[in-house]
């Protein structure tokens, strides 16, 4: 497969730089010392003087930001979504309150990332300093959510991690999952491969199978040539990825085709949640799965590969 995909220079620099300021605001005014502060007016003027870079250079390119390898887009979209006054503003009380109440219940140092990351949580300790991880869904937090956030991770167990992901499912962070992943068109320079392209496929799907009713998510190749898992459609962000295994001569395109509409199904039908288990191939998924045309030969073919 090609590698034709554009990515941002420098992007951890940007990240961390964006994600200290964030921190410095915070931790100023907690600290009760205005005098010093990481003033908000410069964290703004970063964010959109960083966006900005980023847009040129994928016109200079003729591509757009979904064109971008996942970090950089996803960082970009992240940009966007704090580019908004309201969401900054969400986005440094949430942090101003989490820290605040981790001073109240901890000696220990903390740095706080809170950020469009493809991780839900994460808490890492060592003796004197603790990093934490969390996505930006959970900017909207209520106050006893904020309190599961720090149980998590001063003292976690399987209860405490139970009710991370009940929030994290819920309606005010997926909210703020649709709000950020507003996906920017795509162009075929990062659908492309050599011999699939994902995007007129996905037209043709559309058209044959919904009605050409399907709003495109966003479509990329996966980084390893994986042949278990082909293809994936993740949610929160509206993602479907295909592994480039699929893209070669010796693929049917029928089967190429099929695994594309598999994963469009499961952007049409969404999951199930029976006892907090998520369901995502029902009796209605494998029921629409066989209105395939070449259904019986996709699937002989998928197994043929599993045998090998
Ligand atoms: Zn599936």
């Amino acid at each position: 497969m090609k590698k034709n995909t554009i990515s941002i220079r420098n992007l951890n620099d940007l990240i961390n730089s964006i994600q200290n300021h964030a921190n410095e605001v915070c931790k100023t005014q907690l600290s009760g010392n205005p005098g010093v502060a990481y003033p908000q007016k410069s964290l703004r003027e970063e964010i959109s003087n960083n966006i900005e870079r980023v847009e040129q250079n994928c016109h200079n390119f003729s591509c757009y930001p979904a064109d971008m390898t996942d970090s950089s887009y996803r960082a970009y979209l992240w940009l966007v979504f704090l580019s908004k006054e309201h969401n900054l503003e969400q986005h440094l009380a949430f942090l101003h309150h989490f820290l605040e109440r981790w001073k109240a219940e901890s000696r220990k140092a903390v740095s706080v990332d809170l950020y469009n990351s493809a991780m839900v949580f994460q808490c890492k300790s060592s003796r004197q300093n603790t990093h934490v991880t969390l996505n930006e869904g959970f900017i909207k937090s209520t106050p006893a959510e904020v309190e599961t956030l720090l149980a998590c991770c001063l003292h976690s167990t399987q209860k405490n991690l139970g009710e991370l992901r009940s929030i994290s499912r819920a309606a005010s962070y997926q909210r703020i999952m649709a709000a950020m992943w507003q996906h920017t068109p795509q162009s075929s320079m990062s659908t492309k491969g050599e011999y699939y392209d994902l995007l007129s496929l996905f037209h043709a799907i559309n058209r044959d199978y919904f009605h050409g009713t399907m709003k495109a998510p966003r479509l990329r190749w996966g980084g390893k040539k994986a042949t278990r898992r082909l293809g994936y459609y993740h949610p929160d962000s509206d993602t479907i990825t295909i592994s480039p295994f699929l893209d070669q001569r010796s693929i049917p395109s029928y089967v190429m085709e099929y695994v594309l509409y598999h994963e469009m199904l499961h952007k049409k039908l969404g999951l199930k949640e029976v006892n907090s288990y998520r369901i995502a191939h029902t009796a209605q998924f494998k029921q629409l799965e066989h209105n395939f045309n070449a259904y019986q030969d996709a699937e002989a073919f998928l197994k043929s590969l599993q045998k090998r």
